[in-house]
């Protein structure tokens, strides 16, 4: 199985060509799910005892799987968040599996994590973050966010001397993601909801009336404000500026989630963010809207020490890498073993450089802004609100709820885009996520012009 032999040869031919054709699509095959029952009847077991050989393995994949997996880089994919990586990452991603490389340690990694470091370094940058910071790259968001308030929580344990509270808190509001209520119930954590204003943001105005209510002892017990720059929902980044002066005020720890609406900061929506820089953990999701491919999220620290403190993995087997002064990437996130996933994203970054990034972000903030006209334009549609960056919410008039759904999967199904609708304010209303440079207003039009159509029967 590990030789190279004729038949290997064959097969890395056949399996290269493919992922090549598949990186020259353009555009790729939207596709679309089937049901268990349907792929099991496609070609029953694959996993037998002898095997099926690599050609028939390769050609169930392409021929009968492939096609019920959605392509998210597709320009009409715009439910969630899509992902379109570059050529460039893409690519490369292909040498960093055949690499082999563990980037756990700079022991073992050195030359990669040097490359991922100057990655990190880049997003920092974009921050406003000092020459301190450092981190990781994890697999999502989500690790990330649960990877930064591990940290928060390390500094209140070393503050207190480790000294428990009858529980440790968090300070956020009900636009932040699912992941940060995720995170704080693995951790214990109760999330205090902050009210917000009828913006939906995170103010310091807001923090200080709640603020004003809690006693001395909750005060103590709370590890951190979790703030959201570019809401998954609507794109909304909460107001940083008031929200970093309460944390300032009050020696609170500031965790901006930015996985999604981050990449903005290289846009010339950049000053919507103003007070970012004084964040003490920051989430940034490449694989959103930064062009690289999954999975790759970056959690970066102000005082990094922290985060070794709380996420060093402590055994005899790991000695030779804990007692190194070098940068150790598993001590800044919840992981040990890990894939350098930052790699195709610093490949990408260094071959096109840091303006071609500013382009393609910015372009999906204009296509935005083109698509509000193309909705007022139409009738039969309404803007729930302007978008911030680049998500759009718009509802169409007439609707109800099961209509949304209904017109959804069969747009779908008809190739004609993936878009689903979310709810806003209780309301059942459409979301476009626009990160692909390559989505036209065209297809937006598509898409738009296909909403005039009414639902038949059931
Ligand atoms: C997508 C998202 C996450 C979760 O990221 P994953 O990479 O999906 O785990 C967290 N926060 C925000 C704001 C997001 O948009």
């Amino acid at each position: 199985m590990h030789r190279l032999d004729e038949e290997t040869l064959q097969l890395e031919k056949a399996i290269v060509q493919y992922a090549l054709e598949r990186v020259a699509l353009q555009p790729p095959p939207l596709d679309g799910p089937k049901s268990e029952a349907e792929l099991e009847a496609l070609y029953g077991p694959n996993v037998t005892e002898d095997g099926i050989g690599g050609e028939e393995a390769l050609r169930r994949f392409i021929e009968g799987y492939a096609p019920a997996t959605l392509s998210s880089d597709h320009p009409r994919f715009l439910a969630f968040v899509p992902v379109a990586p570059t050529k460039a990452a893409v690519l490369f991603d292909m040498v960093v599996a055949a690499s082999c490389i563990s980037g756990t340690s700079w022991l073992e990694a050195a030359g990669a994590v040097h490359c991922e470091n100057e990655a990190l370094r880049w997003l920092a940058d974009l921050a406003g973050m000092p020459a301190s910071a450092g981190g990781t790259f994890v697999s999502g968001g989500s690790l990330a966010n649960l990877s930064g308030l591990h940290a928060a929580r390390q500094r209140m344990k070393e503050r207190r001397d480790f000294q428990r509270p009858d529980r440790w808190r968090v300070l956020s509001s009900h636009e932040a993601h699912s992941s940060i209520a995720s995170a704080a119930s693995l951790m214990d954590l109760e999330v205090i909801y902050v009210p917000t204003g009828p913006d939906s943001k995170l103010t310091g105005e807001n923090l200080a009336k709640v603020w004003s209510e809690l006693s001395e002892e909750v005060r103590g017990s709370i590890v951190a404000v979790v703030a959201t720059a570019g809401t998954t929902n609507a794109g909304l980044v909460d107001d940083l500026r008031s929200v970093s002066m309460f944390t300032r005020e009050n020696d609170l720890w500031l965790h901006v989630d930015g996985a999604y609406g981050g990449a903005a900061l290289a846009s010339k929506e950049r000053w919507r963010f103003e007070g970012i820089e004084f964040a003490d953990s920051f989430v940034i999701d490449p694989h959103k809207w930064l062009f690289a491919p999954f999975d790759a999220a970056a959690i970066l620290y102000r005082e990094p020490k922290y985060a070794k403190h709380a996420l060093t993995q402590e055994a005899a087997y790991l000695d030779d890498i804990n007692k190194a002064e070098e940068w150790n990437p598993s001590s800044y996130g919840y992981h040990l073993s890990r894939r350098v996933r930052g790699l195709p994203f610093w490949f990408s970054l260094a071959v096109h450089g840091s303006r071609r990034y500013q382009e393609g972000i910015q372009s999906s903030i204009d296509l935005a802004r083109a698509t509000v006209a193309e909705i007022q334009r139409r009738e039969y549609l309404e803007l729930v609100m302007e978008p911030e960056l680049s998500v759009v919410l718009f509802r169409r008039n007439g609707w109800d709820p099961d209509h949304y759904d209904r017109w959804s999967m069969q747009a779908l199904r008809d190739g004609v885009g993936f878009v689903l609708p979310t709810e806003h304010h209780g309301e059942k209303v459409l979301r476009f996520c626009f990160v692909n440079p390559l989505t036209t207003l065209d297809d937006v039009r598509a898409i738009l012009d296909s909403l005039a159509w009414e639902p038949r029967g059931r």
